[in-house]
Formats: structure tokens, sequence, C-alpha cells
């Protein structure tokens, strides 16, 4: 059956992330137009949950725009700390947002913790429309531990400081190819991906 859409506006300007989506979505024929191009402004994110946060953001463009929309929304959850900061990653350390200050945070607050799992969640939503009853939704996680010591200058957020026990480099440290095939996000990507070739 035919995909019920061939356009996609995008509730994210980060053009790291449009080109990600853009490269994996162009074979199914569908054409990605990001937000900011259209005028919409960004959305609130203010839930305890990545599907509740995502799908805010996808109605928002959706309602701004009338196309059907994708919104991600991802984070760290730790589990010496009950899954902290979750959903409230960004703004871990308080305003204005600090990828700095929330790792020097987040090692503090596991100084001396034998308990170093950790995992990235992504969470990616399509709506055909703002009231569409059925989203689809795809996820995505990465397995690793927390650092005592924040290494490497790749990636952002909290990249130098989650360790891939495998190879022993933080996702600072992986070359951005390697990081765009193993993350949280490609992984929700290749769901979601799974989830449209199947309607
Ligand atoms: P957002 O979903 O782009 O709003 O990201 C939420 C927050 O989660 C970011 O500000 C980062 O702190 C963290 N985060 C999400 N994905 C990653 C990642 O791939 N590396 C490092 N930090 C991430």
């Amino acid at each position: 059956m035919p995909l019920p859409f061939s356009k996609l506006v995008v509730a994210s300007g980060n053009p790291g992330k449009l080109r990600e989506l853009a490269l994996l979505l162009d074979p199914l024929g569908i054409e990605l137009e990001p937000q900011s191009a259209l005028g919409v402004p960004e959305a609130e994110e203010p839930h305890v949950t990545f599907v509740e946060n995502a799908l805010a953001k996808a109605r928002n463009a959706a309602r701004h725009t009338g196309l059907p929309a994708l919104a991600d929304d991802s984070g760290i959850l730790v589990d010496a700390l009950g899954g902290a900061p979750g959903a409230n990653s960004a703004r871990y350390a308080g305003e204005p947002r600090s990828d700095e200050r929330n790792n020097r945070k987040l090692i503090a607050a596991l100084q001396g913790k034998a308990e170093r799992a950790a995992h990235y969640v992504c969470v990616i939503v399509v709506v055909r429309h703002t009231l569409d009853p059925t989203p689809l939704i795809a996820e995505g996680e990465w397995h690793g531990e927390i650092v005592s010591e924040p290494r490497g200058h790749g990636g952002f957020g909290y990249d130098p400081c989650f360790l891939l026990p495998e190879s022993g480099l933080t996702a600072a440290q992986l070359p951005l190819e390697q990081k765009n095939r193993l993350s949280h996000r490609a992984r929700a990507l290749a769901a979601l991906i799974e989830r449209l070739r199947s309607l």
C-alpha cells in the first residue's frame, strides 16, 4: 500500500538530525521540510516521558502547517540515579542549558558509586494530522556506562561521559559515522522505517 504521506514537516532545526533523517527517508519517497522554514514556533517540552514530549512537538508542527509531522525526543537514563536525568536531560543542571554543567553534575552524582550502567533513549513520533488517534511511534536504546572523568571532543551532550565497554571509547571519541550507526537515534529511525514499510 502507498504511504499515507510523501512529505513530513520535521519538528527540529538541527541540521545534523535533518541530514540523517533525509538520507534514510529518501528511499521511501518521503520529502522533509524543517519546521523553521515554515515559521513554526518551538513547542514546550514539559512532560516526564519522551513519547509525550515527542508527541507535543509533532502535534505543534502539524497544527501550524497542516502537514503530517515527525518529532523526536531523547535523553539519558542512569541506573544508579533511578533513571534520572531522563526526559529532563537537556536541563539537568538547570537553565540556561549547558552540556558542560550537565556533565559535571552527572559525574558528581555518581562519585563513589560502583553501579555505572546508563542508556540513551530516543523516541520518534509521526502524526498524520493534529488529531491523529494512532501516531506512529518508534524507540531506540543505546547502552553503556558513565565514566568518572569525561573524555573526547566529538558528539554533543553527555557523549564525553558515555562509555562503550566493548570498545573502551566514550561516544565523544567515536568517529561520527560510527556513532550514527550505533546510536539510540539510529536505532529509533531504523524501527520507524520498519513501521513505515509495514503500513
Ligand atoms: P533532544 O532530544 O535533542 O532535545 O536532546 C535532549 C538531551 O538529551 C540533549 O540536550 C542531551 O543532553 C541528551 N542527548 C540526547 N541524545 C544525545 C546524544 O546522542 N549524545 C549526548 N547527549 C544526548
